[in-house]
Parts: C-alpha cells; sequence; structure tokens
C-alpha cells in the first residue's frame, strides 16, 4: 500500500454503506476516510445548539487517550477507577449540600437520561412500598413536570409505565412555579420534577416555591411527595454562580438529584451522576451488589459495561479546577452569555426571553410586528452559512405558536467569538431586514436541540 493516498483503489469506490466490505482494507486508508466523512459534520465549537462540553485542554485529552480502554463496570477489575467514582459522586453530593454523606448513595450513569431513569424508578418504587403497605392500589402511578421538561422524562415515562402530568407553561409562568403544581398532584404521584435549567429557555425552576408549595398540600392532605431535581446543567452552575439559591439537599423533600458531567461539569460526552439525600431514598431491591475487592460494592444503571474514562477525566476535572476554577469558568460563560444577550436586544428586532442570568444559556423571539419577511428559521439559516450553529424551535404546548432561538454559552467560547458571532448576527439581521419581500420558503427547521 504505497501508493498516495487518494489514488487507491478503496478511496476511489464508493463507500459501504449497507453492508459489510468483503475486503479489508489498509489502517490509514480507513482511517482517512472516516475522518473525512466526519469533516461534514461542521465544527463542534461553533456548535452553539449544545450544552455538551467540546473542550477539555491538552492533559485531559492526554489522560482520555490513556484510559478510554476502562470499562466502568469492571469494578473488581479497576479498583482505583472504581474508587474515584465513588468519591466524584461524594464530591457532588457535598458541592448539593446533603446532610450526611456517608449516609448517602450515588452513581455515575452514561448522562443525565439514564440518572433521571434511575432517579424516577427509585421514586416509583418508593412510592410501591408505601401504597402496599397500606393496602391500597398501585396501578396508576403518575410523575407531575412541567411541560418543558427534557424529552428523558416523556421516555422515561413511557418505558416504565407511568402516566406524565405536565404542568403547562404560560407566559406569565414561564416555568414550573409553587402556584399551580399541587393542582397536578395527587394519592398516585410518585414524586415531582423541577429542573435548574430548563432546556428551553435556561431558566431556573423555583425549587425552594415548589417545595414549600408541596408541603403546604402535606399539612392539608398528608400526602408527602418528594422532589427529584433534574439539574443536567444548572446543578453544576447554582454552587458556584448562585450559591445563596436553596434548590438542593438544603430543601428536605429533595430526595435525589442529577445532572449532566459532560454539560458544565465540563467533560465530554458521556458521563452523567444522580445522588440520593439517603440510603431509603433509594429502594434495596434497585440494587445490584457485584464483588469488589472481597467486600461488596452496590451498583446501579440501566447499562452493564460504559465507559470509565469519563469518569477518569470528571475527577481530573474536580483536581484541576476545584471550586475557584469552576466559579471562574462559569462566571466568564455567564458573563459572555449576558454580553451576547443584551448584545442582541440592542439590535433592536428581538425581544429575550432571558438573558443567562440563571444557567449561561438564553432565548429570543423576534419582535412582534418587527417584520413579515422573515424568521428566526431564516436568520438560523444564515447564521449556519457563517459555521454558527444555533437553532431556532418552538415552544411547547401552549406556547407552541412561538419561536424562539438559543444559545448555549460554553467553556472555550471566547470573549473574541461572541464578538464576531454578534457581529454577524446584527449583519444578517440587517440583511433580513433589507429584503423587499418575504423569505419564499417558511426556513429551515434545524429541530429542537434539547
Ligand atoms: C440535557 C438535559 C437532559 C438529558 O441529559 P443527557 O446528559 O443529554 O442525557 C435532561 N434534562 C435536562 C434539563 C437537560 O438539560
Amino acid at each position: 500500500m504505497v501508493k498516495p493516498t487518494y489514488t487507491r483503489d478503496a478511496v476511489r469506490s464508493a463507500l459501504p454503506r449497507d453492508t459489510m466490505p468483503d475486503a479489508e482494507m489498509d489502517p490509514t486508508t480507513a482511517y482517512q476516510l472516516v475522518h473525512d466523512e466526519v469533516m461534514l459534520d461542521g465544527n463542534s465549537r461553533l456548535n452553539l445548539a449544545t450544552f455538551v462540553a467540546t473542550w477539555m485542554g491538552d492533559e485531559a485529552d492526554r489522560l482520555y487517550a490513556e484510559v478510554y480502554d476502562k470499562n466502568m463496570v469492571d469494578k473488581d477489575e479497576y479498583p482505583r477507577t472504581a474508587e474515584i467514582e465513588e468519591r466524584c459522586w461524594r464530591i457532588l453530593g457535598s458541592l448539593w449540600n446533603v446532610p450526611d454523606v456517608t449516609a448517602s448513595i450515588g452513581t455515575s450513569t452514561v448522562g443525565s437520561s439514564e440518572a433521571c431513569m434511575l432517579g424516577g424508578l427509585a421514586l416509583k418504587r418508593r412510592w410501591q412500598a408505601s401504597r402496599r403497605a397500606a393496602g391500597l392500589s398501585t396501578e396508576r402511578p403518575n410523575l407531575v413536570m412541567s411541560s418543558a421538561v427534557q424529552v428523558c422524562w416523556e421516555k422515561f415515562c413511557n418505558y416504565f409505565e407511568i402516566e406524565a402530568r405536565y404542568v403547562p407553561i404560560e407566559a406569565d409562568h414561564p416555568c414550573l412555579d409553587g402556584s399551580n403544581v399541587t393542582a397536578y398532584v395527587d394519592e398516585n404521584t410518585i414524586g415531582v420534577v423541577a429542573i435548574m435549567g430548563v432546556t428551553y429557555t435556561g431558566m431556573y425552576e423555583p425549587v425552594q416555591e415548589i417545595s414549600a408549595a408541596l408541603d403546604a398540600l402535606q399539612a392539608r392532605t398528608g400526602l408527602d411527595v418528594p422532589i427529584h431535581v433534574d439539574g443536567a446543567s444548572g446543578a453544576m452552575i447554582a454552587p458556584f454562580l448562585q450559591p445563596d439559591v436553596e434548590w438542593d439537599f438544603r430543601l428536605p423533600r429533595v430526595h435525589s438529584i442529577s445532572t449532566s458531567g459532560h454539560k458544565y461539569g465540563l467533560v465530554y460526552p458521556g458521563v452523567g451522576w444522580v445522588v440520593w439525600r439517603t440510603l431509603d431514598a433509594l429502594p434495596e431491591e434497585l440494587v445490584f451488589r457485584v464483588s469488589y475487592l472481597g467486600g461488596d460494592m452496590p451498583t446501579l444503571a440501566l447499562n452493564f459495561s460504559r465507559p470509565g474514562a469519563q469518569v477518569l477525566l470528571q475527577y481530573y476535572q474536580f483536581l484541576r479546577l476545584g471550586r475557584e476554577g469552576y466559579t471562574a469558568i462559569q462566571q466568564e460563560s455567564q458573563d459572555i452569555a449576558k454580553l451576547l444577550a443584551h448584545g442582541i436586544a440592542d439590535i433592536g428586532a428581538f425581544d429575550l426571553w432571558n438573558d443567562g442570568s440563571d444557567i449561561p444559556v438564553f432565548a429570543w423571539q423576534l419582535k412582534a410586528g418587527h417584520t413579515e419577511n422573515w424568521n428566526l428559521y431564516h436568520l438560523s439559516d444564515r447564521l449556519r452559512m457563517k459555521g454558527w450553529l444555533i437553532p431556532a424551535y418552538p415552544m411547547p404546548d401552549d406556547l407552541a405558536d412561538l419561536t424562539v432561538q438559543r444559545i448555549v454559552v460554553r467553556n472555550g467560547i471566547s470573549r473574541g467569538l461572541a464578538d464576531d458571532l454578534l457581529a454577524d448576527i446584527r449583519t444578517e439581521t440587517e440583511w433580513l431586514d433589507g429584503l423587499s419581500s418575504p423569505m419564499p420558503s417558511e426556513g429551515q427547521r434545524s429541530g429542537f436541540h434539547h
């Protein structure tokens, strides 16, 4: 195989798409083919749709390359990796003010979706156990949450046969709050999900107010309904940027908290975490025992094998950054989010939905009556031509007529890039405003990036 790369037979023939090729090929050729095909993906650093970390730095990249072969489930064979996983969820538990870390339990997962499912399953089993103990039916469990929940909760309810009760968001209740939640709760409610960092807009749901409303409900009716906090992004922002907001284990009603290590935990995909306040919050029958260093090690996860490297990268970030480093990074992301949000508001064509002061994520809509000629899908398309991936999408349910566009600011979106982005948004808005007739199509529906 000494032929020049792009003259080799395998490169000059059509790529196999549906069946495995009969013959082998040189690894350098195969490498080049895959490498070249994904060039068309676009640049992940300019993907302002995703919450997921796209930059970690050279030392992390080196560590990743050294440990990519670790299977997280082999706790007996990789006891140090298993030990580091434990350290990580304990660090998170204390970051979230768990009253007694030695009485708590947690695990890593492949992401928040799996973490949320485990949290939800624990709620379901706990509810079933207490209903059975009281001789009551366990046939119709329901889960109460905002209509703006991430799709993983719809999946959870679908896969595990639970009625999903969505509390609609409205213009004057832009997220789930204490004012209306209890109307949806009854004796069959396994729990309430509160979101720290709604994916559509980046806003925090007021967990404290939701909790207070459930306290009042308990005083009135005796129903004791636990909360799972879906802190996919916010659980790694609030401890650093809004330490006084009480959303975590400081609220006794919060039984469990999940987060995505690969979002503002600053690790490449995929790692998530879930921590329960106490062992009681996690019914024993959900925990499997594997032998570990002659003792036994509790595990709970939907998958068996999964990568251990991300867990080690999470620990690397905790060591590398500490509280100071996380605070500095999240603060910088927030400063840039606010700068972008206010810069976009200054253009005059848009109304901000929020400005990034919860998590560094914000959304905007076209000002009512601004134009009939174009919409945010067109703006999204125009920006894509310049390399920026900034989705436009409809809000959920009752607000589905409303289109918003959203930017997620992450570590690695520098001030310089933000200035360039703002200039491009201004230029493209002016270009669209200069049209003398409507854009021909409705604009490309880029689809909602959760
Ligand atoms: C991203 C997100 C999820 C899903 O997390 P993954 O880590 O992508 O599985 C769940 N809930 C919220 C609020 C999210 O932002």
